[in-house]
């Protein structure tokens, strides 16, 4: 049987991975500091450990029989969405960075045969809406928008040095925005789409919802089954560097706001207030993902179809218990 090591398996996508990975036939090892919030981990096993702490990192990459994991899924994070990727910096640059230095190496070392690191489209530099789009090795030169994403650019160069010398398989996904039912939806880490569903379930119709900036920037917002489905196939696949995933289906906040009002079925006003917005636009190729057989799902009326409706359940049970 095959062995995966999902890190990060207690946060949205690294739970919804160990799920994928379960229904493709693997024995899976969930670590993570906590435990999925949302539902019982599908892990065979689920060790809670601090990947910041080399010795912790050597143990979780080895299985309860003495042998180093087939594959390892590193995606275990400081990580949030724009507020927390303001206001985090230092926590972003020294514990993100602390896990993927100390995991990278235990991997390579220890004889890890494929891993997978979970970059992220922050690596880009900032953009106009109508710019064409970039290609992956236009992430070179590197002018990330934030320390988030230059912490991301070294993680993927340390993995891709380490793959080199130990003779490690290493993929390089960089995700787009990713959303759907059981990620975070609350607490100040959340992203655009929970926030805005949130926000959205808990006022009635024609009530008024606040938003950072005024709204006009664009992005694109990748459903969590389609990137599921792509971080399978790029881990089998022969992709060297960094691979985008994401759908390329381009909406502004704006237009992100009325799709979820329209799933809502409400009324929604838009009142625009100061805050951390990012970039302006961001626009990626996907010619690399695709040419392995990706292939976008569901549209982003879709996604906020399922996922709306999961974090309105989540807002009345939130209120219920106060
Ligand atoms: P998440 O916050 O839900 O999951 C990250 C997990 O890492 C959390 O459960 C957290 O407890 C765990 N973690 C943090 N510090 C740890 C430590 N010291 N030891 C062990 N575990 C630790 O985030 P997510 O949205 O599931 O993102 C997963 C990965 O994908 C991250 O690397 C993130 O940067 C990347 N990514 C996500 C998106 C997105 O839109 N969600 C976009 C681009 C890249």
């Amino acid at each position: 049987m095959q062995t995966a090591m999902v890190c990060g398996a207690g946060g949205f996508i690294g739970s919804h991975l160990v799920k994928r990975l379960k229904k493709e036939g693997y024995w899976v090892r969930g670590v993570d500091l906590k435990l999925p919030e949302f539902s019982e981990s599908a892990a065979d096993e689920f060790l809670k450990l601090d990947l910041r702490e080399q010795p912790n990192c050597e143990r979780a990459v080895i299985t309860p029989e003495g042998r180093p994991f087939d594959e390892v899924y590193q995606l275990a994070a400081d990580m949030g969405g724009m507020g927390f990727i303001h206001a985090a910096e230092c926590e972003i640059m020294r514990n993100s960075c602390l896990i993927n230095v100390h995991m990278t190496d235990a991997s390579a070392r220890l004889g890890v045969k494929r891993y997978l690191f979970s970059s992220s489209a922050c690596v880009y530099r900032d953009m106009e809406p109508d710019e064409p789009e970039l290609t992956e090795e236009e992430a070179y030169p590197a002018l990330p928008d934030n320390e988030y994403g230059w912490e991301k650019l070294y993680a993927e160069r340390m993995a891709m040095t380490y793959g080199r010398r130990f003779g490690m398989v290493v993929r390089l996904a960089r995700f787009q925005n990713t959303y759907g039912p059981e990620g975070t939806w609350q607490g100040g880490r959340e992203k655009a789409p929970a926030a805005l569903s949130r926000k959205i379930a808990e006022i009635e119709g024609g009530g008024f919802i606040e938003i950072w900036g005024d709204g006009t920037a664009m992005r694109a917002y990748t459903y969590i089954e389609d990137l599921l489905d792509g971080i399978y196939l790029l881990m089998h696949s022969d992709l060297e560097d960094g691979v985008n995933i994401g759908r390329q289906e381009y909406v502004s906040v704006n237009e992100l706001v009325c799709v979820i009002a329209e799933v809502a079925g409400k009324e929604v006003h838009v009142k625009h207030i100061e805050g951390p917005v990012g970039v302006r636009a961001r626009n990626f190729r996907h010619d690399r993902i695709s040419a392995i057989g990706w292939e976008s799902r569901f549209s982003l009326r879709e996604g906020i179809g399922h996922t709306y409706p999961w974090v309105k359940a989540q807002a009345e049970a939130a209120r219920k218990a106060e």
